[in-house]
């Protein structure tokens, strides 16, 4: 690894389109790539491409082109430019094939992601949430969705966009007659989702182009007001960018309104919560007074603790029962499952 200070432009892309050798696209696509010196990490399936990089600035007309002329279906692809980032989120370029770009646990062969819903721009997206006609629904996880959502949208309440897929189609059985807008992040489940609802037979079924991050970008350059109230939820050291001052979520630990993620400060617990200051004082930081124990030992005491209990923490963290530790696993599940929504690191 060579010290680089050339700067770089971070960019996430992802198009869903048949690739029908993914080995064979992913070793070409590779040498292009590293001749570029593009980092990040980019996944290839047979449904598709998804991508989170870096390119060094100067490279980057020649990256476009590269990309461009790769495969017809990347010919003009929306690339997603990341403005208040250093570019210094990668320092490899690691390319895989994976079986899906978003694991979605459909193994209906007949599916196909070629028919999607319609796509809607910033102006469209405000016109039809006006309209009684019509239902948003949130492809997001719950940690997502609770602090900040489109006006009135459903919630699909599952941890894992698996789960999500056939619990919306159950759950809009009776809005078959609605305008249906699915939205998420960055575009890439959504997109997917639309496709399963057509598959399964709805038929006006939209959804937002680029998700939350573009929807955000176009309303504000477009002097829209924002139809989207309070935070958008990345995956960055902010954990989340505010849209509008809306707090809509409460405090974990005291239920004061308030909506700062933060993830537990005790190395063995590192559970994604919502804690206000007063909280953040009196827990030092931390989800509960057994985490605020344990953070204070030496670290190596806290290190043989982790130690002994690796396995009895995975069962415990099995159990809903403890509404914190129910982020946690939704968390975990996010990063392994959907590692994959790479948009998410975005923040325009
Ligand atoms: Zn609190
Ligand atoms: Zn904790």
């Amino acid at each position: 690894m060579l010290a680089e200070t050339t700067p770089r432009k971070t960019i996430s892309f992802y198009k869903y389109f048949p690739i029908e050798d993914p080995q064979q696209f992913r070793d070409d696509l590779y040498r292009k790539f590293e001749a570029l010196k593009v980092f990040g990490r980019i996944y290839i399936a047979h449904e598709g491409i998804n991508a989170q990089i870096s390119v060094p600035e100067p490279n980057f007309e020649a990256f476009k082109e590269t990309l461009y002329c790769f495969h017809e279906s990347l010919y003009g692809i929306r690339l997603n430019i990341a403005v208040d980032d250093d570019g210094k989120s990668f320092w490899v370029l690691r390319m895989k094939v994976r079986p899906k770009i978003v694991a979605d646990g459909i193994d209906d062969p007949s599916f196909s992601l070629e028919r999607v819903g319609k796509y809607l721009k910033a102006e469209e997206v405000n016109r039809f949430i006006e309209d009684e006609n019509t239902v948003f629904v949130d492809m997001r996880n719950h940690y997502e969705y609770e602090v900040g959502h489109f006006v009135n949208a459903l919630e699909v309440p599952s941890d894992t966009f698996r789960e999500q897929l056939p619990m919306a189609v159950e759950m809009l059985k009776d809005k078959k007659d609605k305008n249906i807008v699915m939205y998420c992040t960055g575009g890439i489940r959504c997109e997917k989702a639309s496709a399963y609802l057509l598959h399964k037979g709805f038929e006006n079924v939209y959804h937002v182009e680029g998700g939350i991050i573009e929807y955000a970008r176009r309303a504000k350059e477009q002097g829209l007001p924002s139809k989207f109230i309070g935070k958008n939820f990345v995956f960055d050291e902010r954990l989340g960018e505010r849209i509008t001052d809306d707090v809509i979520a409460e405090c974990h630990q005291c239920g004061k309104p308030c909506d700062t993620h933060t993830n537990c400060k005790n190395d063995g617990c590192h559970l994604l919560f919502i804690q206000c200051e007063d909280c953040k004082q009196k827990y030092e930081g931390c989800c509960s007074e057994a985490c605020v124990e344990e953070y204070k030992l030496p670290v190596e005491e806290q290190k043989a603790r982790r130690a002994g209990r690796e396995n009895g923490m995975k069962i415990f963290n099995k159990s809903k029962d403890h509404p914190l530790r129910k982020h946690r696993n939704v968390w975990k599940s996010q990063r392994m499952e959907q590692g994959a929504d790479m948009s998410l690191h975005h923040s325009e």
